[in-house]
């Protein structure tokens, strides 16, 4: 049996764990060759015994001694600065599992060695979506969507992938802990009520953005990236007004195309991610066990309701910037980092976390977005004032 090679960074949080168990359900189907954290040495060192990679890295650099100290003599410790981008070279598939703008390296790393990039990381995506859609174009390069939604309309787009019977993309989202909930009521939620999402059990940062829907709202972006853009022959030529979301409290269907003559189809399937980290690795084959599936001769109930746009405005706040297009989902992405850290940090309430954002976007000079330069630019100079916005509001409120 030939083995796939799979590189997994961001190992240790919550996809790069659920990856590392498609791969130990594979009975030898996918071999690690290379793993990275950020901090978690431990479990690191855990899947290293495990798994038994070529290479491994840790982002925290003070922890590199300790590291080499505790691995195995046949495993690579990859200390240089450029570690992630290095990393990302090596396997046939690279999942992309870091969180935030730190995972860029691994989406460029990835596709510009034309390997095939498995990405859950849509934070590099959506602020660099210039710089990937060029790297998207290296000689077998392969842009592979880890998230549910793209996944799904990945599916969907297989089946009937003419650009020009294509309608509508619908997201759907579950709606987070808050559905339903009025703007005046959500002025007192706590950070245990963020992090409490009713289907999905994922890592602190994108569970407060599903909390805020501002998760949906760089979904859309990510489908405009995605599929909006002939790049890598995956494109239909979709733009903003073309990509709808829609609540879905069951998290079933995970999204859907509409076509012109009026159909419509979804994939579904329940809420675990392996099932879209699993669809990434085989493509276009598939994985020949599965993760749960559903039993549809019980009886079910799948409802659907727009979204509260009023009481969850990070949702048009990515809309906004998304058109904009340049530096300002880079802006977009970077100042809504620093405010979920304020907010997990106990630094600015739940309710601030779109008025940060919002100040940040409405100093946005639309700069280039052509290089990696221009880009790593724009999300120093977006921290910076939002950082300043976040010491703003926080003095107000003390
Ligand atoms: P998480 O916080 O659970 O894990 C993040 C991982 O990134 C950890 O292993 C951490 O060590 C690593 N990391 C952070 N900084 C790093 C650095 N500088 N160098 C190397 N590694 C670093 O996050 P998560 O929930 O697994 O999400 C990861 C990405 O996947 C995010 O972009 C998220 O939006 C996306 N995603 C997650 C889910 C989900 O169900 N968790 C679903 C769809 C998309
Ligand atoms: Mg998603």
């Amino acid at each position: 049996m030939t083995q796939t090679t799979i590189g997994v960074m961001g190992s240790t949080g919550s996809i790069g764990v659920q990856t590392l168990e498609v791969v130990a359900a594979s009975q030898g189907a996918y071999k690690v060759v290379a793993l990275a954290a950020g901090s978690d040495l431990k479990t690191l060192i855990e899947q290293v015994d495990q798994f038994r990679p070529e290479y491994v890295t840790i982002g925290d650099r003070s922890k590199l001694p300790e590291l080499a100290s505790k691995c195995p003599n046949h495993v690579t410790v990859v200390d240089s600065e450029d570690a992630l981008f290095e990393m990302a070279a090596i396997a046939d598939v690279t999942v992309n599992a870091v969180v935030g703008f730190a995972g860029l390296p691994v989406t460029l790393g990835c596709l510009q060695a034309g390997k095939r990039l498995a990405l859950a990381n849509k934070e590099s995506l959506i602020a660099a979506g210039p710089v990937v859609q060029r790297a998207r174009k290296v000689d077998g390069a392969e842009l592979i969507p880890v998230d549910s939604e793209h996944g799904a309309i990945h599916q969907c787009l297989a089946i009937n992938p003419k650009a020009e019977r294509v309608d509508e993309l619908l997201l759907t989202a579950s709606g987070g802990p808050f559905r339903g909930r009025s703007a005046d009521d959500l002025r007192q939620v706590t950070i245990d009520d963020a992090l409490n999402h009713p289907t999905w059990s994922m890592g602190p940062k994108i569970t407060v953005d599903s909390s805020t829907l501002m998760n949906k709202g760089l979904e859309v972006i990510e489908a405009h990236e995605l599929f909006g853009t002939p790049a890598g022959g995956a494109g239909v030529g979709i733009g903003f007004d073309e990509i709808n979301v829609v609540v879905h409290p069951q998290s079933i269907v995970h999204s859907m195309v509409t076509y012109s003559d009026g159909s419509t189809i979804a994939q579904l399937s329940r809420p675990d991610m392996r099932l879209p980290i699993g669809y990434a690795l085989a493509y276009p084959d598939r994985l020949p066990f599965p993760h749960g599936r559903i039993d549809w001769r019980q009886s079910a109930t799948l409802e659907f309701e727009p979204p509260d746009r009023a009481a969850f405005p990070c949702l048009d706040l990515a809309y906004a910037a998304g058109r904009a297009g340049g530096t300002a989902p880079t802006w977009l992405s970077a100042a809504n980092e620093v405010a979920v850290e304020a907010f997990l940090a106990g630094r600015i309430d739940w309710v601030d976390i779109p008025g940060v954002i919002g100040d940040v976007l409405d100093g946005h000079d639309n700069g280039p977005a052509e290089s990696v330069g221009d880009i790593l630019e724009a999300d120093s100079m977006a921290r910076k004032r939002a950082s300043a916005v976040v010491a703003k509001s926080e003095r107000a409120t003390s």
